[in-house]
């Protein structure tokens, strides 16, 4: 479970979270949902350690992690612009994060094949990332972050590089591998039809404040302001 407790951002000035306060529970599906700006990534980047928050508590498991390095949290993140390294083969890649990991080469290579399979991209394996297409380049960050099964995986608008087509079976295979790995997911996205297919709860966060949070058919037939209202494309 991640709490999010009376979190508040800044950067110089400028307050980028206002007193953010979120519990999210193990297996669950949340997408954090906002216009451009509204915090989403900041917010993302310190339940995963990249960013320091101003004030208040992030909690995993009951336990305030502030002083745990992204290393030590046990979350993954996949970023939109894939960050795959360009000199190493996939197999390379998605064996990465596991260097620092006390397995033997069987076992390392053992994890890594398993994922392959599962994200159907076994057949890359000894490829560099330059040869892959986009969606399967994507499919490799994927299984990056989650070869050392994380008990989170966060994803940063991880198929806006993407095509139409292409994001929609994307879409789909992320709520699959969801689905399969059983365990929590936090999604970021400022694209309401992916927000609504795929989340188990949506948190609208606008303006670094947290608007509303609920199931997709709660946001999107009871929302609690116009902005909201306006945003996910209610029926009036
Ligand atoms: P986007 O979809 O554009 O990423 P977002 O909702 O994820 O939007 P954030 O990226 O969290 O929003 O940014 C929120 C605000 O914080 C923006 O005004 C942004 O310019 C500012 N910001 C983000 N990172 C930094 C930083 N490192 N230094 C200064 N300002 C920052």
């Amino acid at each position: 479970q991640i709490d999010i407790r009376n979190v508040q951002k800044f950067f110089g000035h400028l307050q980028v979270l206002k007193d953010l306060n979120l519990t999210i529970k193990d297996g669950e599906f949340v997408v954090m949902l906002g216009q451009s700006g509204g915090g989403k990534t900041t917010a993302l980047r310190a339940i995963a350690g990249l960013e320091t928050v101003s004030s208040g508590q992030i909690l995993i498991d009951g336990v305030e992690v502030q002083d745990r390095k992204a290393a030590d949290r046990d979350i993954a993140f996949v970023f939109q612009s894939f960050s795959l390294y360009p000199h190493m083969t996939v197999r390379e890649n998605i064996a990465f994060p596991l260097r620092a990991v006390r397995m033997n080469a069987a076992d390392r290579d053992k994890a890594v094949t398993e994922v392959a399979s599962t994200l159907q991209i076994s057949q890359h394996l000894d490829r560099k990332p330059s040869a892959l297409s986009g969606g399967d380049m994507q499919r490799v960050a994927i299984g990056r972050a989650l070869v050392r099964r994380p008990q989170a995986l966060l994803m940063d608008e991880p198929l806006g590089v993407l095509d139409a087509k292409l994001r929609e079976q994307m879409r789909a295979e992320i709520k699959r591998l969801h689905i399969a790995r059983g365990s929590t997911s936090v999604y970021v996205t400022h694209d309401q039809i992916e927000a609504m297919s795929l989340a188990d709860r949506i948190v609208i966060l606008h303006d670094g404040v947290l608007q509303q949070v609920g199931a997709p058919d709660e946001v999107y037939l009871h929302p609690t302001n116009l902005f909201v209202a306006t945003f996910v494309g209610s029926p009036v």
